[in-house]
């Protein structure tokens, strides 16, 4: 039987490991912390997202538990239209989850081949040409035909494979939540909830995921982005600073703010990976080291493609090992996986710069542009994401 470690059990780690396992390796699931717990929190999941965690086997579960998520345009601070919600064909819309629900749906697909360690913080790792690959946490060595680092941005198996990939800040912080449902604001009927609004330096997402009940947790998710470091305070005082910053902005802003309770509160520093390592793979005796995730391309929520890509890395991942040689896998998988991260982190970045507009002169043009720039931007990445297909045989 083959066998595998995988490190980090977040979205990526989790899917990649009950892949493998569902194949028939088996699996060993490193996590440094002492418990695997989800954020508190929601993501939305593009079609491609979608599309690889059906490859992988999980797309009944994924639709018990997603909300579709029609596009709801994009206004400015004065509630004026930047650009208008448009019809999305079903194949192009997104879908909204909340993260305890997909999680849930990762841990009943791990099955029974997966050995989940906690409390283990990989510390080394050694990928040579004579050696099976491993990594060690100071106590114990874990070695396997194929390693899987699944561990985040802040990643130590790819700062010593990769070192000249460095984490930097993108400038940002963001604040989250998920309004419950039976707490969440009545809204008037014409009142959307979905949709973005965009000011200078700040941002603001609303998703709703509905009632739902038996089938997941329901609620109204939204994500703040605001130019600047995160905030010292307690989240009481963050929560106070959220409302000032968006008082005065388009319903139902306020109205979310106002619900929010500090103790559903999701604050992080946003940061990304700049350069992106320069490979995916590192062939290792019999199998090699692969990068997955954040650990392989951290990157910005702006475009909400993080866990889409990491679910995509898992599929490819999954698809390649099936038909191919392991060795041979793990180049094949640098060789699809590069170029698809570069270009979603190209869209992304561009997304950064309209978002981080300041200043007045600068703004007025932004907002011109807006109109033609964001639908592009919007499209090309939707299209890039709609068009991507677990590679086939
Ligand atoms: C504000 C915000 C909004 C977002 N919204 C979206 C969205 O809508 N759609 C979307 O697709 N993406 C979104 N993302 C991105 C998405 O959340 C991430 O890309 C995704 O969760 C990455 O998963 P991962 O498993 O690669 O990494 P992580 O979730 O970071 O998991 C890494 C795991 O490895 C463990 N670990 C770390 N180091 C070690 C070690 N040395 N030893 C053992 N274990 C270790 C960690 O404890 C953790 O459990 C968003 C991100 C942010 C910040």
């Amino acid at each position: 039987m083959r066998t595998a470690v995988v490190v980090g059990a977040g979205l990526g780690g989790l899917a990649t490991a009950g892949a493998l396992a569902r194949s028939g390796w088996r699996v060993t699931l490193l996590e440094r912390a002492d418990r695997v717990r989800p954020e508190p929190t929601a993501v939305v999941l593009w079609p491609n997202g979608v599309r690889a965690l059906r490859a992988l086997g999980l797309g009944s579960g994924l639709e018990a538990i997603a909300t579709p998520l029609p596009d709801g345009g994009v206004r400015r601070p004065d509630g004026q239209w930047l650009v208008q919600p448009r019809p999305t064909p079903a194949d192009r819309t997104p879908v909204v989850v909340h993260r305890e629900d997909l999680h849930d749906a990762l841990i009943a697909g791990l099955g029974d081949q997966v050995e989940l360690r906690t409390g283990v913080a990989v510390r080394t790792v050694t990928a040579t040409a004579g050696q099976r690959p491993a990594v060690g946490d100071g106590r114990q060595t874990f070695e396997a035909d194929l390693l899987v680092a699944a561990d985040g941005t802040d990643s130590e198996i790819r700062r010593q494979l990769a070192p000249e990939s460095g984490v930097v800040s993108s400038g940002c912080a963001a604040w989250r939540a998920v309004v419950p449902w039976y707490r969440a604001p009545k809204l008037p009927a014409d009142q959307p909830v979905n949709g973005e609004t965009l000011g200078a330096g700040y941002r603001f997402v609303a998703a709703s995921l509905g009632e739902r009940g038996e089938s997941g947790r329901g609620g109204i998710y939204w994500v703040a982005t605001a130019a600047g470091a995160p905030r010292p305070e307690p989240p009481e005082t963050q929560l106070a600073l959220l409302r000032r910053w968006y008082a005065g902005w388009p319903e139902p802003i306020g109205a979310l703010l106002a619900a929010t309770d500090p103790a559903d509160l999701v604050q992080q520093e946003v940061r990304e990976l700049r350069p992106l390592p320069r490979a995916y793979g590192f062939p290792a005796g019999p199998g090699g080291v692969v990068l997955l995730g954040d650990a392989a391309h951290a990157m910005p929520p702006h475009l909400g493609q993080g866990a889409c890509l990491a679910f995509e890395d898992a599929a490819t991942l999954q698809s390649l090992l099936r038909d191919a040689r392991l060795p041979d896998a793990v180049q094949a998988y640098d060789r699809a996986r590069r170029p698809r991260a570069a270009t979603v982190v190209r869209q992304t970045r561009r997304m950064s710069a309209v978002l981080q507009t300041r200043g007045r002169l600068a703004l007025r043009a932004r907002d011109a542009a807006l109109g033609k720039i964001s639908p592009r931007l919007r499209n090309s990445a939707a299209t890039a994401a709609a068009q991507w297909t677990p590679p086939t045989p």
